[in-house]
């Protein structure tokens, strides 16, 4: 009687590493082997240099400014002190591979 277990579990690795090979190629629109990209080491993007993440910027009108916030058309929280360079989010996207962090 063969021992079934192993060869179970090597069918689900082998079927994992295609599942993966194949969503890398469809994501990067089958254009060959996806690689990481070197300038962001395949994170996509770079904690925001002005803020340092924050998405706003330190200031002392900040709390001022908490109180009757205004919402724009899609019901955003406008904030006056969002920051400029990375418009809030706290990132700025890779310019390389524009945050999918592969290339
Ligand atoms: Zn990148
Ligand atoms: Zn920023």
């Amino acid at each position: 009687m063969r021992p079934r277990a192993s060869a179970d579990l090597q069918d689900v690795i082998v079927g994992g590493a295609v599942l993966t090979a194949v969503s890398a190629a469809l994501y990067n629109g089958l254009k060959g082997e996806p690689q990481v990209c070197d300038l962001c080491q395949g994170v996509g993007g770079a904690r925001c240099f002005a803020c340092e993440g924050a998405g706003t910027r330190e200031s002392q009108e900040t709390k001022k400014g908490m109180t009757g916030q205004r919402r724009d058309i899609i019901g955003r929280v406008a904030n006056p002190s969002a920051c400029k360079v990375c418009g809030g989010s706290g990132m700025n996207l890779c310019s390389k591979c524009r945050g999918s962090g592969y290339v």
